[in-house]
Protein backbone atom coordinates (compact mmCIF):
# COMPACT_ATOMS: atom_id res chain seq x y z
CA UNK A 1 0.00 0.00 0.00
CA UNK A 2 1.44 3.31 -0.90
CA UNK A 3 2.18 5.76 2.33
CA UNK A 4 -0.23 8.11 1.45
CA UNK A 5 -3.23 5.95 1.38
CA UNK A 6 -6.07 5.47 3.42
CA UNK A 7 -7.87 2.30 5.11
CA UNK A 8 -11.50 2.43 5.98
CA UNK A 9 -13.37 0.17 8.35
CA UNK A 10 -15.68 0.28 11.27
CA UNK A 11 -15.79 1.69 14.98
CA UNK A 12 -17.59 -1.96 16.17
CA UNK A 13 -18.53 -4.69 14.47
CA UNK A 14 -20.62 -4.22 11.14
CA UNK A 15 -24.28 -4.47 11.29
CA UNK A 16 -24.24 -7.31 8.51
CA UNK A 17 -22.05 -9.47 11.01
CA UNK A 18 -23.40 -13.09 11.26
CA UNK A 19 -24.74 -14.08 14.71
CA UNK A 20 -22.05 -16.75 14.57
CA UNK A 21 -19.25 -16.42 15.45
CA UNK A 22 -20.57 -12.98 16.05
CA UNK A 23 -18.49 -10.36 18.10
CA UNK A 24 -15.31 -8.96 17.37
CA UNK A 25 -14.00 -12.61 15.31
CA UNK A 26 -16.98 -12.42 13.22
CA UNK A 27 -16.69 -8.50 12.67
CA UNK A 28 -12.98 -9.09 11.49
CA UNK A 29 -13.97 -11.87 9.29
CA UNK A 30 -16.94 -9.69 7.99
CA UNK A 31 -15.15 -6.68 7.21
CA UNK A 32 -12.63 -8.31 5.45
CA UNK A 33 -15.53 -10.13 3.41
CA UNK A 34 -16.60 -6.17 2.95
CA UNK A 35 -13.15 -5.51 1.38
CA UNK A 36 -12.93 -2.91 4.13
CA UNK A 37 -9.49 -3.10 5.92
CA UNK A 38 -9.68 -1.44 10.01
CA UNK A 39 -12.25 -2.04 12.94
CA UNK A 40 -12.05 0.04 16.31
CA UNK A 41 -12.99 -2.12 19.04
CA UNK A 42 -16.07 -0.61 20.50
CA UNK A 43 -14.88 -1.31 24.03
CA UNK A 44 -17.03 2.02 25.29
CA UNK A 45 -18.79 0.74 28.43
CA UNK A 46 -15.85 -0.98 30.10
CA UNK A 47 -12.48 -3.35 29.46
CA UNK A 48 -13.80 -6.71 29.72
CA UNK A 49 -11.67 -9.33 27.87
CA UNK A 50 -9.08 -11.99 28.88
CA UNK A 51 -5.90 -12.52 27.46
CA UNK A 52 -6.97 -15.75 25.34
CA UNK A 53 -9.32 -13.56 23.64
CA UNK A 54 -7.24 -10.88 22.89
CA UNK A 55 -4.77 -13.04 21.51
CA UNK A 56 -7.53 -14.87 19.38
CA UNK A 57 -8.50 -11.18 18.49
CA UNK A 58 -5.03 -10.69 17.31
CA UNK A 59 -4.49 -13.99 15.27
CA UNK A 60 -7.79 -13.23 13.37
CA UNK A 61 -6.95 -9.72 12.39
CA UNK A 62 -3.42 -10.46 11.29
CA UNK A 63 -4.67 -13.29 9.29
CA UNK A 64 -7.77 -11.14 7.56
CA UNK A 65 -5.39 -8.22 7.22
CA UNK A 66 -7.19 -5.98 9.25
CA UNK A 67 -5.63 -2.94 11.10
CA UNK A 68 -7.00 -2.73 14.69
CA UNK A 69 -7.84 0.45 17.24
CA UNK A 70 -9.84 0.16 20.41
CA UNK A 71 -12.19 2.99 21.66
CA UNK A 72 -11.46 2.99 25.33
CA UNK A 73 -14.63 3.54 27.78
CA UNK A 74 -16.38 6.65 27.42
CA UNK A 75 -15.86 7.45 30.79
CA UNK A 76 -12.18 8.53 31.26
CA UNK A 77 -11.56 12.13 31.94
CA UNK A 78 -8.25 14.03 32.24
CA UNK A 79 -9.47 17.11 34.19
CA UNK A 80 -11.19 14.44 36.91
CA UNK A 81 -11.22 15.45 40.59
CA UNK A 82 -8.51 13.24 43.04
CA UNK A 83 -10.89 10.86 44.12
CA UNK A 84 -12.39 9.58 40.69
CA UNK A 85 -8.77 9.98 38.65
CA UNK A 86 -7.33 6.91 39.49
CA UNK A 87 -10.93 5.17 38.26
CA UNK A 88 -10.63 6.80 35.12
CA UNK A 89 -7.19 6.46 34.45
CA UNK A 90 -7.41 2.46 35.20
CA UNK A 91 -9.77 2.55 32.44
CA UNK A 92 -7.68 4.46 30.13
CA UNK A 93 -4.81 1.83 30.80
CA UNK A 94 -6.49 -1.15 30.54
CA UNK A 95 -8.01 -0.38 27.19
CA UNK A 96 -4.14 0.16 26.33
CA UNK A 97 -2.83 -2.76 27.84
CA UNK A 98 -5.43 -4.99 26.41
CA UNK A 99 -5.84 -3.64 23.27
CA UNK A 100 -2.20 -3.74 22.38
CA UNK A 101 -2.49 -7.31 23.35
CA UNK A 102 -5.40 -7.70 20.71
CA UNK A 103 -2.82 -5.90 17.93
CA UNK A 104 -4.86 -2.18 18.53
CA UNK A 105 -1.75 0.17 17.45
CA UNK A 106 -4.04 2.86 18.41
CA UNK A 107 -5.93 3.74 21.67
CA UNK A 108 -8.71 6.13 20.90
CA UNK A 109 -10.24 7.62 24.12
CA UNK A 110 -12.15 10.78 25.06
CA UNK A 111 -10.07 13.46 27.03
CA UNK A 112 -12.76 14.55 29.28
CA UNK A 113 -14.49 17.63 30.90
CA UNK A 114 -13.49 21.46 31.44
CA UNK A 115 -15.71 21.77 34.21
CA UNK A 116 -16.10 25.32 33.44
CA UNK A 117 -12.12 26.09 33.82
CA UNK A 118 -10.05 27.66 30.51
CA UNK A 119 -9.04 24.98 28.41
CA UNK A 120 -5.20 26.07 29.78
CA UNK A 121 -5.92 25.36 33.05
CA UNK A 122 -7.27 21.77 32.55
CA UNK A 123 -4.30 21.10 29.94
CA UNK A 124 -2.23 21.87 33.31
CA UNK A 125 -3.59 19.00 34.69
CA UNK A 126 -4.65 16.66 31.57
CA UNK A 127 -0.93 16.53 30.08
CA UNK A 128 1.33 15.75 33.26
CA UNK A 129 -1.41 12.59 33.99
CA UNK A 130 -1.28 11.44 30.60
CA UNK A 131 2.24 12.04 30.41
CA UNK A 132 2.51 9.59 33.51
CA UNK A 133 0.56 6.93 31.87
CA UNK A 134 2.42 7.21 28.68
CA UNK A 135 5.14 6.91 30.78
CA UNK A 136 4.00 3.69 32.59
CA UNK A 137 2.98 2.00 29.43
CA UNK A 138 6.24 2.29 27.49
CA UNK A 139 7.40 0.59 30.64
CA UNK A 140 5.34 -2.30 30.38
CA UNK A 141 6.42 -2.33 26.40
CA UNK A 142 2.77 -1.20 25.41
CA UNK A 143 3.58 0.42 22.05
CA UNK A 144 -0.20 1.40 21.17
CA UNK A 145 -0.22 5.45 20.70
CA UNK A 146 -2.98 6.92 22.64
CA UNK A 147 -5.14 9.11 20.43
CA UNK A 148 -7.23 11.82 22.34
CA UNK A 149 -10.07 12.82 20.21
CA UNK A 150 -11.48 15.69 19.14
CA UNK A 151 -15.21 16.25 21.04
CA UNK A 152 -18.78 17.42 19.77
CA UNK A 153 -19.54 19.98 22.87
CA UNK A 154 -17.81 22.67 23.51
CA UNK A 155 -17.83 22.11 27.13
CA UNK A 156 -15.71 19.24 26.82
CA UNK A 157 -11.99 19.21 26.38
CA UNK A 158 -11.22 18.61 22.62
CA UNK A 159 -10.96 20.85 20.60
CA UNK A 160 -8.89 20.66 17.91
CA UNK A 161 -6.24 22.89 20.06
CA UNK A 162 -6.41 20.77 23.12
CA UNK A 163 -5.53 17.19 21.31
CA UNK A 164 -2.84 19.38 18.93
CA UNK A 165 -1.52 20.48 22.32
CA UNK A 166 -1.78 16.75 24.42
CA UNK A 167 -0.32 15.40 21.39
CA UNK A 168 2.71 17.74 20.62
CA UNK A 169 3.67 17.90 24.20
CA UNK A 170 3.63 13.95 24.52
CA UNK A 171 5.44 11.55 22.49
CA UNK A 172 3.47 8.83 21.82
CA UNK A 173 0.11 10.29 21.83
CA UNK A 174 -1.55 11.87 18.51
CA UNK A 175 -4.51 12.85 17.91
CA UNK A 176 -8.18 11.17 16.33
CA UNK A 177 -9.53 13.54 14.22
CA UNK A 178 -13.59 13.39 14.64
CA UNK A 179 -14.04 16.02 11.55
CA UNK A 180 -18.04 15.18 12.37
CA UNK A 181 -17.77 16.37 15.68
CA UNK A 182 -15.15 19.52 14.91
CA UNK A 183 -17.92 20.53 12.39
CA UNK A 184 -20.60 20.45 15.08
CA UNK A 185 -18.54 21.86 17.99
CA UNK A 186 -18.97 24.66 16.28
CA UNK A 187 -22.54 24.76 16.33
CA UNK A 188 -23.30 27.20 13.69
CA UNK A 189 -22.83 25.04 10.54
CA UNK A 190 -19.31 26.22 9.51
CA UNK A 191 -16.01 23.55 9.30
CA UNK A 192 -17.68 22.14 6.48
CA UNK A 193 -15.98 22.98 3.33
CA UNK A 194 -12.88 22.90 1.81
CA UNK A 195 -11.14 25.30 2.70
CA UNK A 196 -11.96 24.84 6.72
CA UNK A 197 -11.02 21.50 6.37
CA UNK A 198 -7.20 22.27 4.58
CA UNK A 199 -6.76 24.72 7.20
CA UNK A 200 -7.60 22.52 9.86
CA UNK A 201 -4.93 20.01 8.53
CA UNK A 202 -2.56 22.59 7.98
CA UNK A 203 -3.06 23.42 11.74
CA UNK A 204 -1.77 19.44 12.30
CA UNK A 205 1.14 19.94 10.11
CA UNK A 206 1.96 23.06 11.81
CA UNK A 207 1.94 21.52 15.45
CA UNK A 208 2.90 18.49 14.61
CA UNK A 209 4.78 18.49 11.54
CA UNK A 210 4.00 16.58 8.03
CA UNK A 211 4.75 13.49 9.34
CA UNK A 212 1.57 13.45 11.40
CA UNK A 213 -0.49 13.91 8.29
CA UNK A 214 0.17 10.70 6.83
CA UNK A 215 -0.86 8.50 9.94
CA UNK A 216 -3.64 10.20 10.69
CA UNK A 217 -6.69 8.33 12.47
CA UNK A 218 -9.96 9.43 11.49
CA UNK A 219 -13.89 9.08 12.72
CA UNK A 220 -16.14 10.10 10.51
CA UNK A 221 -19.82 10.04 10.23
CA UNK A 222 -22.93 12.67 9.21
CA UNK A 223 -23.85 14.54 12.92
CA UNK A 224 -26.74 16.40 13.92
CA UNK A 225 -26.09 19.51 16.66
CA UNK A 226 -27.32 21.99 18.08
CA UNK A 227 -25.91 25.32 18.81
CA UNK A 228 -24.00 23.60 21.82
CA UNK A 229 -22.98 21.01 19.18
CA UNK A 230 -23.18 17.27 18.72
CA UNK A 231 -26.75 15.57 19.20
CA UNK A 232 -26.46 12.68 17.66
CA UNK A 233 -24.89 10.84 14.67
CA UNK A 234 -26.49 10.27 11.34
CA UNK A 235 -25.98 8.60 7.71
CA UNK A 236 -24.45 10.76 5.48
CA UNK A 237 -27.13 11.23 2.95
CA UNK A 238 -29.45 12.73 5.94
CA UNK A 239 -27.01 15.03 7.00
CA UNK A 240 -24.99 18.42 5.77
CA UNK A 241 -20.88 16.72 6.22
CA UNK A 242 -19.69 17.48 3.09
CA UNK A 243 -17.75 14.62 3.47
CA UNK A 244 -16.17 14.63 -0.51
CA UNK A 245 -14.82 18.16 0.28
CA UNK A 246 -13.14 16.54 3.40
CA UNK A 247 -11.82 13.28 1.21
CA UNK A 248 -10.68 16.02 -1.29
CA UNK A 249 -8.52 18.45 1.29
CA UNK A 250 -7.05 15.20 2.85
CA UNK A 251 -5.93 14.32 -0.65
CA UNK A 252 -4.36 17.40 -1.48
CA UNK A 253 -2.14 17.36 1.32
CA UNK A 254 -1.12 13.55 0.99
CA UNK A 255 -2.74 12.11 3.71
CA UNK A 256 -2.94 8.78 5.00
CA UNK A 257 -3.61 6.45 7.94
CA UNK A 258 -7.35 5.31 8.38
CA UNK A 259 -10.55 6.27 8.40
CA UNK A 260 -13.15 4.70 10.73
CA UNK A 261 -16.99 5.56 10.03
CA UNK A 262 -19.45 5.64 13.14
CA UNK A 263 -22.32 6.64 11.14
CA UNK A 264 -25.66 4.46 12.42
CA UNK A 265 -25.73 2.33 9.24
CA UNK A 266 -21.57 1.73 9.52
CA UNK A 267 -20.39 -0.61 6.80
CA UNK A 268 -22.72 1.26 4.40
CA UNK A 269 -21.32 4.61 4.70
CA UNK A 270 -17.63 3.06 5.53
CA UNK A 271 -18.18 1.27 1.60
CA UNK A 272 -19.08 4.90 0.46
CA UNK A 273 -16.37 6.79 1.84
CA UNK A 274 -14.28 4.41 0.56
CA UNK A 275 -15.54 4.41 -2.90
CA UNK A 276 -15.43 8.17 -2.71
CA UNK A 277 -11.64 8.27 -1.78
CA UNK A 278 -11.04 5.81 -4.67
CA UNK A 279 -13.08 7.90 -7.37
CA UNK A 280 -10.63 11.07 -5.84
CA UNK A 281 -7.56 9.07 -6.32
CA UNK A 282 -8.02 6.37 -8.46
CA UNK A 283 -6.43 6.25 -12.28
CA UNK A 284 -9.82 7.81 -12.95
CA UNK A 285 -9.11 10.51 -10.95
CA UNK A 286 -8.07 14.06 -12.30
CA UNK A 287 -5.23 14.26 -10.36
CA UNK A 288 -1.73 12.33 -10.26
CA UNK A 289 -1.44 10.39 -7.87
CA UNK A 290 1.50 8.20 -6.21
CA UNK A 291 -1.59 5.73 -4.95
CA UNK A 292 -2.44 4.92 -8.79
CA UNK A 293 0.09 2.21 -8.31
CA UNK A 294 -1.70 0.35 -5.60
CA UNK A 295 -4.79 -0.22 -8.39
ZN1 LIG B 1 -15.41 8.64 20.40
Amino acid sequence: MAATDFVFGTVGSPLSTPKKPGGTLGGVKRLAELKLGALELAWVQSVRVTLATCEAIRQAAHEAHISLSVHAPYYINLNADSDEWPKSRKRLMDAAYFGHQAGASEIVFHPGSYFAQSPAQVLRVAVPRLRACRDELDALGVSAVLRPETMGKSAMLGSLEDVLTLSAEIEGVEPCLDFAHLHARAGDGSGNSYAEWGAMLDRVAERLGEVALRRLHIHLSGIEYSVKGERNHLPFAQADLRYRDLLTALRDRGCGGRILCESPILEEDALRLQRAWRRLTGPSASTPRATRTRE
